[in-house]
């Protein structure tokens, strides 16, 4: 113990006064050493120094979502330096459940089918901000990204980083599983953005391209409410990737549906790619409400 104490205090000492001798540093064999993976990297590279910025505000390694008391006005733009992303797993990607609404319930990510002990990775740089068990998740991991999202893998069988840990995309968290509130083994991908989920298909692709939508991209307020979406589809998209178009979407277009023979709510929603939610919200309606033939019906476009 003595031993790495005088060892610390000498690498203390050389960052203090030793004016930038990075060769006297890259000496030490830091293996066995009882500083975090954090400490170490931050002491060797400025990049992964940027990356610990992050750390800096609403950063809580206890808690799912950190952003509780704040408020965000959208439309927000992301941006990102690449135009792909990592896949978090290393196989084709099957998506087995959207983004929205599902079982009279909110479903905030995507289903990813995989194995348990399938290995799940980070999609981008960032930083651990939780490896926990968090209630209905299971076991999960969250990572905050240089661009301010925060990506959330749900329902793993065992973590392979911890709280802190800097993470280079493509890197390993853990092992997929069915822990928490799954119905049978796969990923719950969650793309967050200061604690509000975003439907991760409007900034993804999840083919095997693994493109992102654009590299500034805007986000406006349909495209994080899941009542607006359905669970069973990908929403049909329309990429805004200027402030201008960002702006102009959010115009309503409105069109004007008479209801036929045989229609139903949800039939007259998959035809016309809204969710009943939102057929619903502009005719004040209830999903139970029953139709009439002939009854005009305004659909609201706000994508
Ligand atoms: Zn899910």
């Amino acid at each position: 113990m003595k031993f790495l104490v005088s060892l610390i205090f000498f690498t203390l000492s050389v960052f203090s006064f030793g004016q930038n001798k990075p060769s006297t540093i890259e000496l030490i064999d830091y293996s066995d050493f009882p500083f975090t993976k954090t400490e170490i990297i931050l002491k060797n590279s400025s990049n992964n120094a940027d990356l610990l910025n992050l750390t800096k505000e609403h950063w809580d390694t206890t808690a799912y979502n950190p952003y509780k008391h704040v408020k965000i006005n959208f439309p927000v733009q992301i941006k990102f330096d690449d135009s792909t992303y990592t896949p978090p797993i290393s196989f084709k990607k099957v998506v087995t459940s959207h983004y929205g609404w599902r079982r009279g319930r909110a479903h905030r990510g995507i289903d990813i089918d995989l194995v348990t002990g399938d290995s799940v990775v980070s999609i981008f740089d960032g930083v651990v901000r939780f490896a926990n068990y968090s209630r209905g998740h299971g076991k999960t991991v969250i990572v905050r990204h240089p661009n301010g999202l925060e990506t959330v893998y749900a329902h793993l069988s065992k973590y392979a980083v911890k709280a802190n840990d800097i993470i280079k995309k493509g890197e390993l968290l853990g092992y997929g599983g069915a822990s928490g509130n799954a119905r049978g083994s796969h990923l719950h991908l969650v793309i967050n953005y200061k604690g509000v989920s975003i439907n991760p298909e409007y900034l993804f692709d999840f083919s095997e391209q693994n493109e992102i939508r654009s590299k500034n991209i805007w986000v406006t307020k349909n495209w994080v409410q899941p009542g607006l979406h359905s669970s069973k589809r990908q929403t049909k998209l329309t990429i805004l990737d200027t402030k201008e178009k960002a702006i102009a979407s959010l115009e309503k277009r409105k069109k004007v549906y008479i209801v036929k023979r045989g229609d139903t709510l949800s039939g007259i929603s998959s035809k016309n790619n809204l969710s009943i939610a939102s057929i619903c919200k502009s005719n004040y309606i209830r999903k139970t409400t029953p139709i009439k033939i002939g009854q005009k019906l305004i659909l609201e476009y706000t994508f």
